[in-house]
């Protein structure tokens, strides 16, 4: 590691080597071991089991040192020979307790498969092939050594046994090694059979633009920004990109931001490349390990997987593209709070090599980075083929006639659409049927008990209150409980709502919801998708899950029903991820020959951020929104961190954050707080919050520092830290 004095133990004094490891848990230090005299030396990055309290652990060695202050236990035992994880991940690890104000240990536990964690064997050391000797003299082998016989025999027939191959083929080691010892065959590391099919597609002169200027970079740190409209051929750049990096013999990591859409990229690069993996949270932790293990020993090409697979250590990483890098999900809201696009670009930076990020509607962030040069912009600017983009229609909701949330002239949009056979698009972000369950008479309104949240009414599959934020259900009254009458009325529109009233408006056309209700799973979703490439007619009504680089040919019309809620919002990326959703959505408009129609309803149709968006596209929009962030000095202007506290206790949870708050108050960083979370109590936890911002990143990272250890007196009392908050909630 940098700045470590590595030491070189002189066996001789009767020194024994100490060691520093890092444990997957929740703790900051490293812990100091001794290695026995007599065993042999654990490098940097293998694992070793230690004792820690009364238990033991598996932890990961970081660094050799002289002298330790502590009395120091032996290591138990070294799980791995060879660095199970190169000393460019250990110093990511290092690097992100750094950045993010987290507990290395709890770095590690998130960077490290489970099955790593639990000390399961690795197979670190590439994969072995036998061969056979040109000029060999089988006539050695004695005809009584049946193993070797057999052997010899086997690997004549084959060309070439691979290690994995030796079982199923009843081949033996011993039998291998005696062959090797009189040189009738040779052991080899196994060469990568990656076998490529050439593309079939010739590049528009933009896209062989990007190629060009990204593949010329292949070997040096380069962030790209490839800023491409939906369908207008992202992903052929990364494939032929890769191509090249993998004709290199390096290997590529493609990172998408949901498990539903690793098949629709995994499909397209299984028609190019024959070898590669994909990582998610649905993986089997003993597939995860394995497949991490491969990429770990360069034999695995090419990974394609979510955010943590970020964390795969690689022999040799020649590119790492960020597929739609504007996407939320990259950033983890819990624990390790961090961002897997820029640790991708930190990566890529340790390891001096290109990192693509691709998007049609790039975060703000990237916007800033690619005029200030730190990227480099890669612009993709139309659709290959005859492909169109569509028209945007802002309708006025302030004197219009609503039924269930949909307006009369959408109604007979929609109409004209679907009588042209085509398929229209409905995006509601609100799910269940009525977000508001209320009585008229005395203004009452149906809240969870364990939170600081109304209920949203569900009809489907049974007619229920349900909190979306702790889960809880409730029985829906029929009278109200404060003042007794039946006027109970609903407000507010979900997906099921809006479904209803398409449902009695077109009772013949085929309807399909797609929201956390109808789709649960990752499975579910993956399996609604595959049903929806084939589903040529009819309505499509969901929240955001439909928004995302999902290919609907037949789509012609898309309609926004409630968009107010959020250029409205409260938090300042309300507008940013508002604008991305409808741009992303209507992207799924007119893909093939059709030309496509937006519609977005809203009751506050001046709003610039919209104006904006409609007028001059996300282009425009973007002018506006960095003009309005660059006055309140908020990212990717001024550098932000959110303080959160929350505990059963309102006012012990809120003091803490006010010491927390107070002690950044003496650091070079404005700040601001306590304040309520926007949602004041989850699950009957009081929830806190404050924010600091900071000219400078230095700034913000020197004030974080001298608080990032400070500890509630109450253990009920929970706090974190937010780096770069992608959201405020
Ligand atoms: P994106 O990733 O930007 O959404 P894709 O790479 O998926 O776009 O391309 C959209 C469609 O256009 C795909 O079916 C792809 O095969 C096709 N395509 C991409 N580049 C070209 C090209 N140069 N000529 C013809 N078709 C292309
Ligand atoms: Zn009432
Ligand atoms: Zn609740």
């Amino acid at each position: 590691m940098r700045n470590s004095n590595r030491l070189i133990v002189d066996m001789s004094d009767n020194k024994s080597i100490i060691v520093k490891v890092v444990v997957p848990r929740r703790v900051w230090e490293t812990y100091d071991y001794n290695v026995p005299r007599g065993i042999a030396k654990p490098p940097v990055g293998a694992r070793v089991s230690v004792p820690l309290g009364h238990g033991r652990a598996v932890g990961i060695v970081v660094e050799y040192v002289e002298r330790s202050d502590f009395e120091l236990k032996d290591i138990e035992r070294i799980i791995d020979e060879k660095p199970l994880v190169s000393e460019e991940v250990v110093e990511l690890g290092m690097w992100l307790s750094d950045y993010y104000h987290h507990p290395l240990g709890s770095v590690f536990e998130t960077m490290l498969p489970n099955a790593a964690i639990r000390g399961q064997p690795a197979k670190i050391e590439p994969e072995k092939q036998w061969t056979l000797v040109e000029q060999a003299n089988p006539a050695t082998i004695r005809a009584n050594a049946k193993r070797q016989q057999q052997a010899w025999q086997t690997i004549r027939e084959h060309k070439m046994v691979r290690e994995s191959d030796l079982k199923s083929l009843d081949i033996t080691r011993s039998a291998l090694d005696a062959l090797e010892r009189k040189r009738i065959v040779k052991k080899t590391d196994v060469a990568l059979s990656q076998v490529i099919t050439p593309s079939s597609i010739a590049p528009t002169v933009e896209q062989k633009l990007a190629i060009n200027a990204i593949k010329s970079d292949l070997g040096k740190f380069q962030t790209f920004l490839l800023d491409g409209v939906t369908g207008s051929g992202k992903t052929e750049v990364y494939l032929q990109v890769i191509d090249e990096a993998i004709r290199q013999g390096k290997q590529a990591l493609v990172l998408v931001p949901e498990i539903a859409l690793t098949p629709q990229m995994t499909n397209r690069f299984h028609e190019r490349f024959s070898r590669m993996a994909v990582m998610h949270s649905m993986i089997s932790n003993a597939k995860r390990f394995e497949t991490w293990c491969q990429a770990a020993r360069g034999d695995m090409p090419i990974i394609v997987g979510t955010r943590s697979a970020v964390f795969t250590p690689f022999k040799h990483l020649g590119v790492i593209v960020v597929d739609e890098e504007h996407d939320a999900s990259y950033k983890q809201s819990e624990s390790l709070r961090y961002s897997a696009r820029d640790v991708a670009v930190m990566r890529a930076s340790k390891l001096g090599i290109p990192c693509v990020l691709g998007s049609a509607t790039p975060s703000m962030e990237s916007v800033m980075n690619a005029r200030s040069s730190r990227y480099r912009y890669l612009q993709l600017s139309h659709r290959p083929g005859a492909a169109q983009l569509p028209t945007f229609h802002v309708q006025d909701m302030r004197h219009t006639q609503v039924n269930g949330g949909i307006c009369e002239p959408l109604l007979r949009t929609i109409r004209k659409h679907l009588n042209r056979d085509g398929q229209v698009l409905i995006l509601i972000n609100r799910r269940g049927h009525s977000t508001y369950y209320i009585c008229t008479d005395c203004g009452w309104t149906a809240n969870c008990s364990d939170c600081d949240v109304r209920l949203t009414l569900h009809e489907v599959p049974t007619r229920l209150l349900q909190c979306h934020s702790c889960g809880r259900r409730y029985q829906p009254v029929t009278k109200c409980p404060d003042c007794g009458k039946k006027s109970i009325a609903t407000l507010g529109v979900g997906t099921q709502q809006v479904e209803e009233t398409l449902a009695e408006t077109f009772p013949d056309v085929p309807r399909h919801r797609i929201d956390r209700d109808s789709v649960r799973t990752n499975r579910q979703l993956t399996a609604m998708f595959t049903r929806l490439q084939y589903a040529k007619e009819g309505l499509l009504i969901g929240t955001q899950m439909l928004a995302k680089g999902h290919h609907f040919p037949n789509v012609t019309m898309v309609a926004v029903i409630a968009a107010d809620n959020g250029f409205l919002s409260t938090d300042f990326r309300g507008p940013e991820r508002t604008a991305q959703l409808i741009v992303q959505v209507a992207g799924r408009a007119g893909r093939a020959e059709k030309r496509g129609e937006v519609w977005i309803q809203s009751y506050d149709p001046d709003n610039p951020d919209l104006r904006s968006l409609v007028r001059d596209g996300y282009g425009g929009f973007t002018e506006t929104e960095l003009r309005l962030r660059q006055e309140a000095n908020f990212p990717p202007f001024g550098q932000m961190a959110v303080i959160r506290a929350e505990g059963p206790d309102e006012r012990v949870a809120e003091e803490f954050c006010a010491e927390v708050l107070n002690a950044l108050r003496q650091c070079d960083v404005k700040v601001y707080g306590p304040m309520w979370a926007p949602i004041t109590r989850v699950a009957r936890q009081y929830r806190f919050q404050g924010m600091v911002l900071a000219s400078k990143r230095s700034q913000l990272h020197d004030a974080l520092k001298t608080v990032e250890r400070m500890r509630p007196k109450s253990r009920k009392t929970r706090w974190s830290i937010d780096v770069d908050p992608s959201e405020m909630a």
